[in-house]
């Protein structure tokens, strides 16, 4: 199977298994999306869920956040990890939005990027989920370790991955493809032990029979293996062990 033909089964499963797929990240309009990606940096997405209500609350436009008070908001989104440099993003890319796009978020790549500390991650993220264009494909850590994986891709950078996924997924389904890493790697491809024995794409995933045979994979529950995967797992002790790649 190439691997062309591999991700087009994996669209087919992955659409069965999560047909919810969405955002997690709690927004009303595509500036909300903005400022809760920008949060959302070494954040988890139900830690930004919880500051956001009252933030969006109080800062309902782009001109409000662009005035805010440094000191103030710093406090108000201090749970969310490095809250100096994102109320610096926060404070500067409002401020761009108002003066260039008069209050309103852009809707190009090259607009958004162009904002102060939006790259192109946030920029997919906006654009994806916000404006409902597929111009790219959102690579996060949950994305480069399963793409890696899946055996997608052999590189680190995001950038670079992006660009072999985008090579591999039809673009219809770019902004969904990332909802489904991402919901599979919080799920069941966990970074330090996979789930593999319950994965629902077990056998169009290239590393799983490895982290079985290794150990490296979650030991499945009694009564939940099944048919070939359960011989997989009996008969590991007997099989060489063989080299895990480095998947983050
Ligand atoms: S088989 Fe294991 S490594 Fe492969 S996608 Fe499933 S959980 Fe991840």
């Amino acid at each position: 199977m190439t691997s062309r033909e591999r991700v087009r089964a994996l669209v087919k499963r992955f659409r069965q298994v999560y047909p919810n797929a969405h955002c997690e990240l709690d927004f009303k309009n595509p500036l909300q999306l903005l400022i809760a990606t920008i949060l959302s940096a070494q954040c988890t997405d139900k830690r930004v869920n919880m500051v956001t209500p009252k933030l969006f609350k109080k800062y309902p436009t782009a001109a409000a956040f662009a005035n805010s008070n440094p000191a103030t908001l710093e406090n108000e989104i201090r749970s969310t990890g490095f809250f100096r440099s994102k109320t610096k993003s926060i404070r500067a890319a409002s401020a761009a939005i108002v003066s260039n796009y008069a209050g309103k978020v852009p809707q190009t790549m090259e607009d958004l990027t162009a904002l102060p500390g939006v790259g192109r991650k946030t920029a997919n993220v906006v654009l994806g989920n916000a404006f409902g264009k597929n111009v790219g494909i959102v690579v996060d850590t949950h994305v480069v370790r399963l793409a890696n994986r899946l055996r997608l891709t052999t590189q680190s950078d995001p950038e670079k991955i992006e660009q072999d996924l985008m090579n591999l997924v039809p673009r219809t389904d770019w902004t969904l493809w990332s909802h489904w890493l991402i919901w599979h790697g919080r799920r069941r491809c966990f970074a330090r032990k996979p789930d593999c024995s319950n994965c629902e794409v077990f056998a169009l995933c290239p590393s799983g029979k490895i982290f079985l045979r290794t150990g490296e994979a979650r030991e499945p529950e009694p009564g939940q293996i099944k048919s070939s995967r359960r011989i997989a797992v009996q008969t590991r002790a007997r099989l060489p062990v063989l080299p895990v790649r480095a998947s983050g």
